[in-house]
């Protein structure tokens, strides 16, 4: 059980892959930079723009481990054939300093921090429509029909734990998710 001794809660967003979840976090780094929006680590290779220690630390299999032994994750995952996981320091001291304070993992990390910091609310972001989540992942045009494919059928098992969370958003349009999630993380941290 890790301690969450401070009058503010962790907000978890989750979501299959595509629904929109790093756009909805980028807007809300750009619009409402007073909420901290933890930085995983991830084995998973830059995509183009994206900056080491922005929005990933991007660490080899073996720092991965490596944090992992010293215990030094809050959580993690291996999703589609990559390993993710959140610096648990940080979020500790954000939340003990009474900051807004948010993650957006998967699913299995998100299932982890609920068993470990139960006072959690964790937010679930869902697309209009499947055809409409297909057409995004395929439109970012980041990854390989093959890693598509993957990222579809874990989504599958994503959309079925929606009722887990204690919140859902429909990612209709990224403005309005983003000001939804605010007013959520707000109401569990009040200023
Ligand atoms: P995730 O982080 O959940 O995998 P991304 O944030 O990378 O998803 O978004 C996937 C694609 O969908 C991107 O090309 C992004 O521009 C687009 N997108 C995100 N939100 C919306 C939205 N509300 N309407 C239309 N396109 C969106
Ligand atoms: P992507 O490769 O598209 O950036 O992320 C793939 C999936 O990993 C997304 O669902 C994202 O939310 C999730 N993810 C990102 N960081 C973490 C983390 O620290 N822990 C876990 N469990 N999942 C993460």
């Amino acid at each position: 059980m890790v301690a969450n001794g401070s009058a503010s809660r962790l907000t978890v967003l989750s979501g299959p892959s595509g629904v929109g979840k790093g756009t909805v976090v980028a807007a809300i780094r750009t619009a409402y930079p007073h909420i901290w929006v933890s930085v995983s680590c991830t084995t998973r290779r830059p995509r183009p723009g994206e900056r080491d220690g922005v929005e990933y630390r991007f660490v080899s299999r073996e720092q991965f481990a490596g944090l992992v032994a010293a215990g030094e994750l809050l959580e993690h995952a291996e999703f589609a054939g990559n390993l993710y996981g959140t610096p648990k320091a940080p979020v500790l001291e954000r939340l003990a300093a009474g900051s807004p304070t948010l993650l957006e993992i998967e699913l299995q990390g998100a299932r982890q921090v609920k068993a470990s910091m139960p006072d959690a609310n964790l937010v679930f972001l869902t697309p209009p429509s499947w055809a409409e989540l297909e057409r995004r992942l395929a439109g970012r045009g980041t990854e390989s029909a093959d890693v598509i494919a993957a990222r579809l059928a874990r989504a599958e098992v994503e959309l079925a734990a929606e009722t887990e969370f204690d919140e859902v958003i429909v990612n209709d349009d990224v403005g309005r998710a983003a000001a939804q999630l605010v007013g959520l993380i707000e109401a569990v941290c009040p200023k």
